[in-house]
């Protein structure tokens, strides 16, 4: 579903992000991405939703070569792939039935089959009854949880949620890190960026460690890994 052949990103600046990585993430896998912060955790998701391109190497997505992705083909590719951020980035002055629609008006989907599909999302995520709340009439977590319902009201293959428990506490954090895998569990392919310890701990999956722009570990087992904030 992902792969990555020796991907080197080096920013105008001159800075080195990424370099030489290597990477598969095979369809289905749940995946927890961990490091310091400035180890290229970032760059590494930038380039998986095409919003930066390698200097060199190659990024496989979904079939299709990332730096070979006209312009204009963007959003269509974009299709693909959800992203979730750790603050939520929902519309303030749309409703939360409204935030969810929206995903699917800009790519053309009929009236009717939206309804149905923000519906049975909103269900999914356990806000059934919030379709005509406005985003500060919710909670963080509830929030989040329409964030969710968002990037995956397309089907997406993969579900990219950069440090979704962030501004959450710890029991609202297990809800979101549940829900995430109830997504996984109903066939997508799903990465976490996160610094949540606890997370990483009580729910293990396979964990890439990225420091100095490289994976320099990767246990399928998952748990701890020793990693250190800078
Ligand atoms: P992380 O997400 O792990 O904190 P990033 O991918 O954001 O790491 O950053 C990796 C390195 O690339 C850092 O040194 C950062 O300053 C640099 N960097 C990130 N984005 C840019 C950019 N748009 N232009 C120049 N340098 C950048």
């Amino acid at each position: 579903m992902i792969k990555l052949i020796g991907v080197t990103k080096v920013y105008k600046t001159g800075v080195k992000a990424l370099s030489e990585m290597n990477l598969t993430i095979d369809e289905g896998e749940f995946v927890y991405v961990i490091g310091p912060t400035g180890a290229g955790k970032s760059t590494f998701i930038k380039l998986l939703y095409r919003e930066e391109k390698p200097t060199s190497g190659k990024v496989i997505v979904a079939n299709r070569d990332i730096s070979k992705i006209k312009n204009r083909k963007v959003p269509y590719f974009r299709r693909n792939i959800g992203v979730v951020f750790q603050n939520y980035r929902l519309l303030p002055k749309k409703t939360v039935f409204e935030n969810i629609a929206f995903a699917l008006e800009v790519i053309d989907t009929p009236r009717k089959e939206i309804r149905r599909k923000v519906l049975s999302t909103l269900e999914l995520v356990g806000l059934e009854d919030k379709a005509n709340a406005f985003p500060h009439q919710l909670s963080g977590g509830q929030q989040q949880r329409v964030a969710i319902a968002r990037a995956i009201v397309n089907r997406p293959k993969v579900l990219i949620a950069d440090e979704p428990t962030g501004n959450l506490d710890p029991e609202t954090s297990k809800g979101i890190i549940e829900l995430l895998d109830e997504v996984n569990r109903l066939g997508t392919t799903v990465l976490v960026v996160t610094h949540d310890r606890d997370i990483v701990q009580s729910y293990r999956k396979r964990t890439i460690l990225i420091e100095n722009g490289c994976v320099t570990s990767d246990t399928s087992a998952g748990g701890y890994v020793s990693w250190h904030e800078s």
